[in-house]
């Protein structure tokens, strides 16, 4: 084996081994991109008394689940969070040997998503080696493709809709989820709600012809400037002025646009591409067509809305009681290591949101902060990853929280 999970014994070297694992996302190539670190994380759990497997999502592409059974094993907690990366060019520090400087751990996934799967690990591996089996089993799952079509967490949960594991070949998680940690850095902070998104393209379209004959024709970058304007001057408004309480107001942006073919030559096609950003509530399939009924018609040219080539789901706030009691729980054993309990809201989308409509309540929790995710120096806080991995114990742990304390080390 390329990598020892033999060398990890503290949270750091962990970090630093699953860096030292490519997982770039590969987009649209059929690449087992995510597979090698897969298997490390399956070898991990085995050598700390788990059973795991890898099970194949698309072209030799793998999700990891391990299993660490608990006091109770008809229930579990499920921890989920993303193998894959995105990509490396253009980054400033080395993307997969881990450079640590003044507290800080360097490398591409540091804390997008490996830093978060780093504290799952340790508190793992922390309650395993204290010899008292969690109060519930704990099932993780390292899932592929969260960067760009979310097929691991589509194919984990295709047998879990409905709220029972009816169809063929069972639940792919194995005893239903009590509730569901999505590991994605959020700075140690519990997040209980997220945006989603709806990204479509709008195009207008004219005759053409030669630029000193415009007369009498359409223009569609005319056309477009005039949608843009109706974007930004009256949808845009209309949607700042919605209050929810956690996430703020849907947005809308006009992200890209193209159009024209030559200088000297009237454009034929023009077309924007639009990032609508949904809250609790909104379908993105309403909100596309809400957006396409009242576009298309009202301008001087023609104007097609297309559907939607991304679409992703708002996680809504819980407060339901198994929902409420799963988060309040995670809650006490943040505030147990004095961190705040309270749930906040982000902007950006997560695994949480597909598993939560399966009826599993959802929180996204981790170590790292988002405005370091992507970027060229990716850094992780090492002291965050200890932090997270201290809550993590303590949450399933549950009734052990303290002998598993005591027992590492
Ligand atoms: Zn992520």
């Amino acid at each position: 084996m390329q990598h020892s999970v033999l060398q990890c014994n503290t949270g750091e070297a962990l970090l630093a081994e699953l860096i030292a694992v490519p997982s770039v996302n590969p987009r649209e190539s059929a690449l087992p991109a995510e597979t090698p670190l897969a298997e490390f994380v399956a070898d991990y759990c085995r050598h700390l008394g788990m059973t795991a497997r890898l099970d194949e999502v698309t072209d030799g592409r793998c999700n990891v689940v391990a299993t660490l059974p608990g006091r109770r094993t008809d229930e579990c907690v499920l921890l989920e969070t993303h193998l894959d990366t995105v990509e490396t060019e253009g980054m400033t520090v080395a993307p997969f040997t881990a450079q640590v400087r003044d507290g800080r751990l360097y490398g591409r996934g540091a804390c997008d998503a490996k830093g978060p799967l780093a504290a799952f690990l340790s508190a793992l591996a922390r309650i395993a080696a204290s010899g008292h089996p969690p109060e519930r089993t704990v099932v993780l799952v390292g899932a592929i493709d969260e960067e760009h079509r979310y097929q691991g967490v589509t194919h984990l949960l295709a047998r879990e809709a409905g709220g029972s594991a009816a169809h063929e070949g069972g639940s792919r998680i194995g005893p239903r989820p009590v509730g569901a940690v999505v590991g994605e850095p959020t700075s140690l902070c519990l997040v209980v709600a997220h945006k989603g998104v709806m990204r479509c393209r709008i195009a207008a379209t004219g005759p053409g012809g030669h630029s000193s004959l415009p007369q009498g024709r359409v223009n569609p970058v005319e056309t477009l400037a005039e949608v843009v304007g109706y974007l930004r001057d009256e949808v845009a408004p209309r949607l700042a002025a919605r209050h929810e309480p956690l996430v703020g107001a849907p947005t809308l942006v006009v992200t890209q646009i193209s159009g024209g073919s030559g200088p000297n030559v009237l454009p034929e096609r023009c077309e924007v591409t639009i990032d609508r950003r949904t809250v609790g509530g909104e379908e993105p399939e309403q909100v596309w067509r809400a957006l396409k009924d009242e576009l298309e018609g009202r301008f001087s040219g023609p104007v097609e809305v297309a559907e939607p080539h991304v679409v992703d789901y708002a996680l809504p706030a819980q407060d339901d009681g198994a929902a409420a009691d799963f988060t309040a729980r995670v809650g006490r054993a943040l505030a147990a290591h004095g961190l705040d309990p309270v749930g906040v809201g982000v902007g950006h989308g997560t695994d949480a949101s597909k598993i939560c409509r399966t009826g599993i309540p959802s929180v996204v929790f981790g170590p790292g902060s988002m405005t370091e995710a992507h970027t060229p120096g990716e850094f992780l806080d090492l002291a965050q990853l200890e932090a997270a991995t201290d809550v993590l114990t303590t949450l399933l742990a549950d009734g052990t929280a303290g002998a598993a304390r005591e027992d590492r080390g």
